[in-house]
């Protein structure tokens, strides 16, 4: 049976344990070798053959004996019975010595064959007989398998020297030299077995001597330690690795006690990294923490005892101030070993140099959070600033600050001229502002700042005041002359919002409201600016609204006050917004005057009135009256006198029939435009009403100049007339008046019987009010009318 060939496991531990050259246990040997004779004897079954030889020797020795004398009395002498005695007794004797030494012989053969025999069997090395001229006389079964030989025979003869590699053919030549002169002799050397697999050894040369103690031959015993020795390889390329990477990269490993009283272990980056020596650290195993700076000390013990306690890795970056001055950024981390129990019985980490890595992180963070126009902190600090601020829970001040008309300063300036500005606008804040002041651009003309050290309204409100003067005064310093002022919004942390979302929204808000205030002010977030925000809303709004119809008229009716027939009706818009349901005029007319839309919805409302009014026209309603009111903003041009005539002609209606409405104010806005406007209406044909007169401040002098056909006094008198007989003298007198004047007179806003009766004393000519008639849809009005449309026709 072929031996196995797996590698013996002892091969790694025995590799080293023999000396070159040292007879030490040849004693040891001469004891086991002759205990082992004596046992084998003991197990030894007495040989027949051996018997036999002995027994015919013994007899042969007896015959010889017996024959002698009987020769001899051929010859005349006769063996006496004592000499016959003697020859039998010294047979006996010889045929005894001569079995035994045969026997003792023949059993020391065996005893060394079978000893060899189970020495090679149980040896897992690669055992080799070496002749004196180096050919191999014989190898081990198990050795031929080491070196993947089919069998021992298939080596015999072959030059032992020859299976060393170049590089240790030497060793082996010089270990087999002094084999032959009688020495024992080691050595480790790379071979190549039969497969060629690369093999590592550790040899043992022994010289074999004879009686004369000449070397007859040399055994050789050779273990494979090929494992071994690539661990060994592995380990020293490890070790390099690691000495070069101590020697070059800021790096400290280490192991530290579970109570962090003392360091197993600190490589040699320790120096590198903390400016210490390692033997110190292990005397002084804080000295490290001594170094670190005192602010960022409890986050470090923090996360040392976290490690701990938790049974969990941690990491903990720091600074440093080495014993040379410098400041260093350290990033240590630290891992737990436990204990089959889960208890922690140490912790292995490193500690590393970050400090490039931290002045990367701030010179990116520096450029992603600064503008590059000014220099200042951008909308992403800002954020982000805020936020700290709003997580530690300390109060500020947000001012929202907005350039005024900055669009027409850069395109009267130029980009460049305009880039400039808003390069010193950055400086004249910060000098209008506490040196705390926190100053961001956050894009075109916005900045911000924040306000820590003054918090509250009257506080910030002298701020925000400094700074406009500051601002206003830095534009008439300019070469350019420029004129800059600001509309600045303020929030305050934690009144006006949680986080940085909400506060700038609301401060957002309020420097729109100080926009819509004028300009070149400030005002504080609330309830104030929010609506203006509502309205803000609403403005964006109004081109959809347009588009899909958004728009409807209501109409109120006039009536005549004693018959109550209906006289005409007037137009009332409202808006059905998709979100906000149906918002009144009053809402949202000021937003469409003020961003210009009126003009559009205007000429949409005229349409649509008239084009009504055509419809009941149609259905019988021939002298029915139609009002629609007209804002300032219409009166600004000339269009409002087009339109008119272009939905009278559109829509077939007789110039008379239309009463446009204008109101008092917008009159005064600009009273010789208004005139004109007038005028040319009239030149149409069209009626002109004074909406809401006695709400502002015109004279009855306006009545002559703008000769209107009607005069709507407003609700605010109505209201009083049952319980202010002053306002009823006065009503009396404007009717009196409008009458010598050729004037018509609505009393608008009647609400109550007693109203109604009182204005048919005074011979009021028309009423309105929601006690004759709310304001109502078209559909529900031809109730109203009597109207039916689209069957008969009906006239008023
Ligand atoms: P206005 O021209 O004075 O219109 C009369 C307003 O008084 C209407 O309010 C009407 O609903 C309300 N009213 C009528 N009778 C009574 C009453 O007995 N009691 C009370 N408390 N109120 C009464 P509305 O519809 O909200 O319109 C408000 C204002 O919006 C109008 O005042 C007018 O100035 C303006 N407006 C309405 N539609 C248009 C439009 O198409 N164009 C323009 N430029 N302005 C419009
Ligand atoms: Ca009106
Ligand atoms: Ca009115």
């Amino acid at each position: 049976m072929k031996p196995s060939c797996a590698p013996s496991s002892d091969s790694k531990r025995d590799a080293h344990n023999f000396a070159i050259g040292s007879d030490s246990f040849a004693p040891q040997n001469q004891l086991f070798l002759s205990y082992f004779f004596a046992w084998y004897r003991r197990h030894q079954s007495v040989d027949v053959r051996y018997a036999g030889v002995a027994m015919a020797a013994g007899f042969g020795t007896v015959a010889l004996c017996l024959l002698i004398p009987q020769w001899l009395r051929l010859t005349g002498c006769i063996p006496s019975v004592m000499e016959i005695t003697v020859a039998g007794i010294a047979g006996t004797l010889l045929a005894t010595l001569l079995y035994r030494t045969l026997a003792n012989e023949r059993a020391k053969q065996a005893a060394a064959t079978s000893l060899a025999g189970a020495l090679l069997d149980a040896n897992r090395e690669c055992m080799s007989l070496i002749g004196l001229d180096g050919r191999l006389l014989r190898m081990s079964e198990y050795g031929a398998c080491l070196i993947d030989a089919d069998s021992p025979a298939q080596l015999t003869g072959a030059q032992w020297l020859s299976f060393w590699n170049d590089a240790n053919s030497a060793a082996a030549a010089t270990a087999f030299a002094g084999a032959l002169a009688g020495h024992r002799t080691a050595f480790r050397g790379l071979s190549h077995t039969t497969a060629g697999r690369p093999k590592w050894w550790d040899s043992r040369l022994t010289p074999i001597k004879n009686n004369a103690g000449h070397v007859v031959a040399v055994v050789g015993a050779s273990h494979d330690v090929t494992n071994q020795a690539d661990l060994l390889a592995e380990l020293q390329s490890k070790n390099e690795l690691v000495s070069e990477m101590e020697a070059h990269m800021p790096l400290v490993f280490y192991t530290y006690s579970a109570d962090f009283k003392s360091f197993h272990y600190v490589s040699a980056g320790c120096s590198k990294v903390f400016g210490i020596d390692p033997h110190e650290l292990r005397h002084n195993p804080t000295a490290w923490l001594d170094l670190v700076l005192e602010e960022d000390l409890p986050s470090v013990r923090d996360e040392m005892h976290r490690i701990v306690s938790q049974s969990v890795e941690g990491r903990v970056e720091y600074r440093i101030r080495r014993a040379d001055g410098s400041i260093r950024w350290l990033r240590s981390t630290g891992y737990p070993v436990r204990a089959s129990d889960g208890t922690v019985l140490r912790i292995i980490g490193t500690a590393e140099d970050i400090t490039g890595e931290q002045e990367r992180i701030t010179t990116l963070d520096k450029l992603a959070f600064t503008d590059s126009l000014t220099g200042l902190a951008n909308r992403a600090a800002l954020f982000r600033e805020m936020e700290e601020r709003c997580a530690a829970r300390a109060p500020f001040g947000l001012m929202f600050v907005d350039l005024d008309r900055f669009k027409v300063l850069n395109d009267t300036l130029g980009h460049v001229a305009a880039d400039r500005l808003l390069k010193g606008i950055g400086a004249v804040i910060k000098a209008a502002l506490p040196p705390d002041a926190y100053v961001a651009r956050l894009g075109g003309d916005e900045f911000a700042v924040l306000i820590g050290s003054i918090a509250e309204k009257a506080g910030l409100e002298s701020l925000a005041q400094a700074l406009l003067a500051e601002l206003s005064r830095s534009g008439r310093n300019d070469g350019a002359g420029t004129f800059v002022t600001a509309s600045i919004g303020i929030s305050l942390y934690p009144e006006h919002g949680a986080n940085h979302e909400a506060l700038l929204t609301s401060a957002d808000v309020a420097m729109y409201a100080a926009k819509k205030a004028g300009r070149n002010c400030f005002m504080f977030a609330g309830k104030e600016a929010a609506e203006t925000i509502d309205d803000f809303a609403l403005e964006r709004d109004v081109p959809e609204a347009l588009a899909s119809n958004q728009f409807l008229l209501h109409y109120q009716t006039i009536h005549e006050p004693r018959t109550l027939s209906v006289h005409s009706t007037e137009a009332l818009i409202r808006w059905k917004h998709p979100r906000r349901g149906l918002i009144p005029p009053g809402v949202f007319v000021p937003i469409l005057e003020e961003t210009g839309f009126i003009a559009e919805v205007g000429s949409w409302v005229l349409d649509n009135a008239l084009s009504q009014l055509a419809q009941w026209r149609r259905h019988g309603a021939c002298n029915l009256g139609m009002s629609v009111n007209v804002s300032a903003r219409q009166l600004r041009g000339d269009g409002i006198v087009w339109e008119v005539d272009r939905a009278l002609k559109k829509f077939g209606v007789p110039p008379a029939q239309l009463e446009i409405e204008l109101t008092e104010t917008a009159l005064m806005e600009n009273p010789d435009r208004a005139q004109k406007v007038i005028a040319a209406l009239k030149s149409l044909g069209v009626r002109i009403a004074i909406d809401d007169f006695g709400t502002g401040y015109s004279t009855l002098k306006y009545l002559a100049d703008f000769a209107p056909d009607t005069l709507k006094i407003d609700r605010s008198f109505t209201s009083k007339l049952v319980s202010d007989p002053a306002t009823q003298s006065i009503v009396e007198g404007i009717i009196g008046l409008s009458r010598k004047l050729g004037i018509k007179v609505v009393a608008e806003g009647v609400e109550e019987q007693q109203q109604l009766d009182i204005l048919r004393g005074v011979k009021c000519d028309f009423v309105q009010g929601f006690f004759l008639c709310r304001p109502q849809a078209p559909a529900h009005l031809e109730r109203v009318l009597d109207l039916r449309v689209g069957e008969a026709a009906f006239s008023i």
